[in-house]
């Protein structure tokens, strides 16, 4: 009789025990996913998603997002988006720039494009070595044409996601407008007239900024760089690139309207360099005068 109390009261604490330990173990169960942090970038909570293409950025580069800041701001280079030469995906912000997600999505677009195939652009000349400030002017150039025909390209994706892709550039617009003159940089100053047009039309869309931006053209009398930018305008939006293909044959048509100094721009070929696993391709570019 006492045997089978005891046997009772042992069964009983043992199913005491199970449940505790059950009890205990549903208490560690990981959180349900809509509870988990939201990723951040620069200090900056990204929406849903943001992240998600981040984590696309991330897995097709086979490495996280290496997050800089640095300390230079020069003109144009608030961001960017670059491939380390081990492959890893890097984000530059300037320590003078708020990072917002806009500023991210934006440069990681920029790595995905990379990624997706999207040059950089190389240049030659077989005639002759550059001369000096010649690499000033093409890098200008890079940076006033090439990446605007990016943007023209991806802007209505980000406005599609809620942002607003010309919240950064307005601001410089508005001081071009402001300013009415612009710093040169030892470059052809109706070539930099050119370029700064293009690139404000290209980034911002507010009509009565841009019916500004052409009544000081007209009124400086800067005719003949206002005519190449439209010109150049008409080219990229005219043809509406969709592939990197249609984007280059976009930009062999701007850069030969610029046309400094009777330089004409070939593309040559496509090439590419291996950076960890990652393809990087140039489009090379030769120029002849
Ligand atoms: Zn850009």
């Amino acid at each position: 009789m006492q045997s089978t109390v005891k046997r009772v009261v042992g069964l009983a604490l043992f199913l005491l025990l199970l449940a505790a330990a059950y009890y205990a173990a549903s208490r560690l169960q990981p959180r349900p996913a809509t509870q988990s942090p939201r990723r951040s970038m620069f200090g900056v909570e990204l929406s849903p998603e943001a992240a998600s293409l981040a984590s696309k950025v991330e897995r097709s580069y086979q490495a996280g997002v290496r997050e800089v800041r640095t300390s230079g701001h020069k003109a144009g280079q608030r961001a960017r988006g670059v491939v380390a030469r081990d492959g890893t995906p890097v984000i530059e912000i300037s320590k003078y720039t708020q990072p917002t997600e806009a500023v991210i999505v934006h440069e990681l677009i920029h790595l995905e494009m990379y990624e997706d195939g999207y040059p950089d652009l190389n240049f030659v000349r077989r005639d002759r070595r550059f001369m000096k400030g010649e690499d000033d002017y093409l890098n200008f150039i890079i940076s006033g044409v090439h990446d605007q025909i990016h943007h023209f390209m991806f802007y209505p994706r980000m406005r599609q996601m809620g942002l607003d892709p010309e919240a950064v550039v307005r601001a410089d617009a508005e001081a071009v407008l402001r300013a009415q003159d612009y710093d040169y940089m030892g470059l052809p100053a109706d070539d930099v007239r050119a370029i700064n047009y293009f690139k404000i039309w290209m980034n911002v869309s507010d009509p009565g900024l841009r019916r500004r931006l052409t009544d000081l053209y007209l009124k400086k009398e800067w005719r003949g760089p206002w005519l190449k930018a439209s010109r150049m305008i008409e080219a990229v939006e005219s043809s509406g690139p969709k592939t990197r293909e249609q984007e280059l044959a976009a930009l062999e048509k701007c850069l030969n309207l610029l046309g400094r100094d009777g330089f004409r721009f070939s593309f040559r070929r496509w090439w590419y360099e291996m950076r960890g696993r990652h393809k990087h391709w140039y489009a090379e570019f030769e120029i002849t005068a």
